[in-house]
């Protein structure tokens, strides 16, 4: 299953390829799939490719009118600004704006923040109260992509064969298309204005983002806690995007078994660090092959990383040599090292 580190890794190889790109239309290739406002799927033709976001495992591509066409909303400057704060941000994270929270607080009434946007904030909260679908006055749409188990993006030639599976179909101008294809359906296609009444935001779960989360928010969200570390760590609605095996590689780093309850700080901000260099190492070994990957026929899996623990039950831990072994823990298999993790 994808998790945050390869999902990133699918953000960046989209925004490489897809700078720029124009929508010549869409095609659901299996009825029902798309959530939203649906009406949108027969009017992206001439939208353009703007701002590509994760937030979580949620991918969020924002298409919006060509520059000529703009009007209304300021589009040209929601095109323009994020993305120059997002590289310079270093490019692993969301804007402020999509962050936790938008969704629920658009439901609960209020205060709603466009996550790639450059709209008034009174705009956008008056349309997130109050516009029907359709009657949102932003030109631009979002649709939001989750892979689930098994969904994959292939950026091919429109004339390749299509894979067994796919789903759903963006084509672009020039002759490409980005297929979605998902077998175990799973994985989700939404569309919708921002600041609409489908606006797919709602959708992303509230967690945190487990690269950007600092010490002091790290340790409120965790500490004190009763429940087992590691299930605390799968629970999306406090880190979102971190899955089974970064949690067990996170923990073996830590030297934190999974198990573990009631953390001290210093352990937890050791925890932390650790997630944040796990992650940052996957995204880095999946960065230098993205390229392929989104451009080719799909045979390349997930990346694997050099995995410490997870999947190597019975097998001598690389840092004291004992075996490691497997548990179930919340419903998941568990890998650890019995004497390094305490
Ligand atoms: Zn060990």
């Amino acid at each position: 299953m994808p998790e945050l580190p390869e999902v990133e890794t699918v953000v960046r190889g989209l925004r490489a390829a897809l700078a720029g790109a124009v929508v010549a239309g869409a095609r659901e290739r299996f009825r029902g799939l798309v959530r939203g406002e649906r009406g949108l799927l027969r009017r992206l033709g001439g939208l353009r490719v703007g701002a590509i976001e994760r937030a979580g495992k949620f991918i969020l591509v924002e298409l919006g009118p060509p520059p000529a066409r703009a009007s209304g909303a300021d589009p040209s400057s929601a095109l323009g600004a994020p993305a120059a704060g997002r590289s310079q941000r270093g490019g692993h994270s969301c804007p402020p704006d999509s962050d936790p929270g938008a969704g629920q607080a658009a439901e609960r009434g209020g205060h709603s923040r466009p996550p790639i946007s450059g709209s008034r904030p009174g705009h956008a909260r008056k349309d997130a109260l109050a516009a029907p679908p359709g009657e949102s006055r932003d030109p631009r749409v979002l649709l939001l992509l989750h892979l689930g188990m098994s969904g994959k993006l292939l950026l091919v030639p429109a004339a390749a064969p299509l894979a067994p599976h796919t789903h759903f179909v963006l084509r672009l101008a020039g002759g490409r298309e980005l297929r979605f294809s998902d077998p175990r359906r799973f994985g989700r296609v939404a569309l919708g204005r921002p600041g609409g009444a489908a606006d797919p935001r709602r959708q992303i779960v509230p967690g945190r983002e487990p690269l950007d989360i600092g010490a002091a928010e790290f340790a409120r969200l965790f500490h004190g806690r009763a429940a087992a570390i590691k299930s605390l760590l799968l629970n999306q609605a406090l880190l979102r995007g971190l899955g089974n095996i970064y949690a067990d590689e996170s923990l073996f780093r830590a030297g934190i078994a999974p198990r573990a309850r009631h953390l001290s700080r210093a352990r937890l901000e050791r925890l932390r660090r650790a997630i944040r260099g796990v992650l940052q190492e996957a995204i880095a070994a999946g960065g230098s092959s993205i390229a392929d990957y989104v451009a080719s026929d799909g045979a390349r899996g997930w990346f694997q990383t050099r995995h410490r623990v997870y999947g190597r039950a019975g097998r001598p831990c690389p840092r004291c040599g004992a075996p490691i072994r497997r548990i179930v823990l919340a419903g998941r298999g568990t890998h650890f090292c019995p004497r390094c993790q305490r």
